[in-house]
């Protein structure tokens, strides 16, 4: 089912909305073949009048099929945001269309999903790559000053990790 919120219901106070959207009615595409949505999207929150806004507050969770930006090894993972939050306009411009009081905020969290997932997806931080060689000089001792003279586009991608 998508994700309809009845905005009228909200007029006496916060309500908890908790439940999945199928994969099908979420229309996920990640615009990426590294990355692939593999099950619903999970969400628990509670959604509450603000002025002329309705502010949602919870976390939404979604499972992917990721394939790992180094050394291609497929591994799922699910992506959850924890402190999920967004203000939605339910007048204006940029206000949502409203069918029968009822608000879909499927594209909204189906957005948000996509806007946290990783770049470079790796299914381990420390993942060597395809042949497995470690990136490390002969001597110990002198290891961390050759990665500092010659940094390797590798070492950007060491910053980028999944949660
Ligand atoms: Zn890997």
């Amino acid at each position: 089912m998508p994700l309809e919120i009845n905005i009228k219901h909200l007029e006496n106070g916060p309500k908890t909305y908790q439940g999945e959207i199928e994969l099908e009615d979420l229309n996920l595409d990640t615009q990426d073949e590294l990355i692939r949505p593999c099950t619903g999207l999970d969400y628990d929150f509670t959604a509450e009048i603000l002025d002329k806004n309705i502010l949602l507050r919870g976390r939404i969770k979604l499972g992917f099929q990721f394939e790992c930006a180094r050394c291609l090894t497929p591994f799922e993972k699910a992506t959850e945001i924890t402190h999920w939050s967004q203000l939605i306009p339910f007048t204006g411009d940029e206000a949502p269309p409203l069918d029968n009081d009822c608000i879909d905020l499927t594209p909204v969290l189906r957005e948000d999903m996509l806007l946290s997932l990783p770049q470079h997806p790796l299914c381990a931080k420390d993942c060597r790559g395809i042949d497995g060689t470690p990136e490390k000089s002969p001597d110990p001792q002198s290891s961390q000053t050759e990665v500092e003279k010659k940094p390797s586009a590798w070492s950007a991608l060491d910053e980028l990790h999944l949660e």
